[in-house]
């Protein structure tokens, strides 16, 4: 008895000590200064961080800086560096930076994939054989993963707006899976009132994609999750052509994301969501 006793005792010591060990690692990450050679990467290759003021980019860097120490980011066949993980936490920071507290609580891992995979996850070419997916939230048994195709995300940041982001694409969908379902209807982001407005714009700018009359990439007509999606990559790679030529779609975008900082749906929004106070 007085074995398991000490035994137990010295278990939870240890398990202590190394809980606390890693603590103190985790603010060391948190708290160190935001290296140079990083934030000239951001400058080169980060369009969105270039656009907002300094105190903006400072509190960019410092939400950059916890989704690197806090996020499992790991290559898959494929070596990845400094730049990479910075692409991937600005993809997760892009469409989030609105809301300084939320860091992706359900994301553990983001693995990046040498190429586009297939849905076998395979990504060696051979004939006859499609490797479509540049970008993947995981479900099932990958679920709190995301997959990325490193030469999309390398193409996504390469310092030009574009009107395509994978890594901001599937960061949406995680925002969106928020409420338990992806369905292009971020509820943790919209009150009730606001979901039927937003569907009867999906569908009104389905119709013109339909009819060839815009420049949107015809995959958001997969779904109303998949339009939200792709839109999304847009309006915040290149929001001033956006709001140039979707005017409409570019304010339901500005009160989902919170671009205004108007704190609209501020009463149904979870404290993760708390929206970035603007005077
Ligand atoms: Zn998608």
């Amino acid at each position: 008895m007085l074995g398991l006793i000490t035994f137990v005792v010295v278990f939870i010591a240890v398990s202590l000590r190394v809980s606390n060990k890693k603590k103190q690692l985790l603010d060391e990450k948190l708290n160190a200064p935001f290296a140079d050679t990083w934030r000239e990467m951001l400058k080169n290759k980060v369009v969105f961080y270039n656009n907002l003021s300094d105190e903006d980019k400072a509190l960019f860097e410092k939400r950059v800086q916890r989704f690197i120490a806090t996020k499992n980011i790991e290559g898959i066949d494929t070596q990845i560096d400094d730049d990479i993980r910075l692409m991937v936490a600005s993809s997760a920071v892009i469409p989030t930076f609105a809301f300084p507290k939320y860091n992706y609580p359900k994301v553990r891992t983001v693995l990046i994939y040498p190429n586009s995979f297939d849905e076998d996850f395979q990504t060696t070419r051979f004939e006859g054989h499609k490797e479509v997916i540049l970008g993947m939230v995981g479900n099932r048994f990958m679920n709190g993963s995301v997959i990325l195709s490193k030469p999309d995300l390398i193409k996504a940041f390469d310092g030009q707006p574009h009107r395509e982001n994978v890594g901001v694409h599937e960061f949406v969908h995680l925002l969106d899976k928020e409420d338990g379902v992806i369905d292009g209807v971020p509820e943790m982001l919209m009150d009730n009132h606001f979901a039927g407005p937003w569907l009867h714009e999906i569908k009104k700018e389905m119709d013109k994609i339909k009819k060839g009359n815009s420049d949107i990439n015809p995959y958001a007509l997969t779904s109303n999750a998949e339009f939200l999606a792709v839109v999304s990559e847009y309006f915040f790679d290149n929001p001033e052509k956006f709001k140039k030529r979707h005017a409409e779609l570019y304010g339901f975008l500005s009160t989902i994301f919170n671009r205004e900082h108007k704190g609209l749906h501020e009463a149904v929004i979870k404290p993760l969501l708390a929206p970035l106070a603007r005077s």
